[in-house]
């Protein structure tokens, strides 16, 4: 099998007294959509702030396109190829949509292939496109989402990681941005996935892993999990 794009081995993680990942190994190969799932609490958002520098890990190696990465800051993580679309979408008021579009490629200076992705993202998501001259903190909670994925698209990451991709959004919205990651994933975009609405990251996702208090407890192909009843029963309710 070819090198992992990413590769996470007995990783821990926390915040100041309090331990929150507990030795996690987690690979994603290039190409994949790999969903992680679990409860409230479980650690996958810390899991994609211990991969992305917001937090250092303990212990344990990150290893991306075979380079440790662990420890890492963020604007390092980020020029390495991975871009993090946080919990909450974090748009900046007073700017317009385009602009925090743009924000996303500030490390890039081809500039005529900012503006090529620039143009995609408005394809992909042809709502930004008539709401680029807004605030972005102006736009509904679908359409934020759109422009926080859009923005992380920007910066043409190897890996693209998004946590919470339905929180808060009509199923209709969820269809239109699981559309459109799998549109994204088709050319060639790697994706790890934060999903607290299980079946969504089954079906977005060819592999998953669920995590229970900061530890992976089960990991397999998605259309697998999504059969196994003790997984919908345990699941289904959050
Ligand atoms: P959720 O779906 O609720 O966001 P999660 O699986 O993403 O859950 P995390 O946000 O990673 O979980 O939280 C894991 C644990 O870390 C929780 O017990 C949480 O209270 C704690 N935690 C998260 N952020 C901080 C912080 N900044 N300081 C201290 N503890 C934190």
């Amino acid at each position: 099998m070819a090198e992992p794009l990413l590769a996470l081995q007995g990783v821990t993680s926390g915040y100041g007294q309090i331990q929150v990942l507990w030795g996690m190994d987690l690979v994603v190969q290039p190409g994949e959509v790999v969903a992680l799932v679990g409860s409230n609490g479980a650690g996958k958002s810390t899991l994609l702030r211990t991969i992305s520098g917001q937090l250092g890990p303990r212990s344990g190696s990150i290893r991306f396109d075979g380079a440790e990465i662990g420890g890492a800051r963020p604007d390092v993580v980020l020029a390495a190829g991975i871009a993090h679309v946080p919990e909450g979408r974090r748009l900046f008021r007073g700017l317009t949509v385009r602009d925090n579009l743009l924000l996303g490629a500030y490390l890039r200076t081809d500039k005529k292939a900012v503006a090529d992705d620039l143009e995609w993202v408005l394809e992909l998501f042809p709502i930004l496109r008539e709401r680029q001259r807004q605030d972005a903190t102006t736009l509904s909670g679908g359409e934020q989402q759109m422009c926080a994925v859009g923005r992380g698209i920007m910066s043409r990451p190897r890996l693209l990681m998004i946590d919470e991709l339905s929180l808060g959004l009509s199923p209709r919205m969820v269809e239109h941005l699981g559309d459109a990651l799998t549109a994204l994933n088709k050319v060639g975009q790697t994706i790890l996935l934060v999903e607290q609405d299980v079946m969504t990251a089954f079906e977005l996702s060819h592999r998953a892993y669920i995590i229970e208090n900061g530890r992976v407890t089960r990991s397999g192909a998605s259309t697998e999990l999504a059969q196994d009843p003790a997984i919908s029963e345990a699941y289904l309710s959050i």
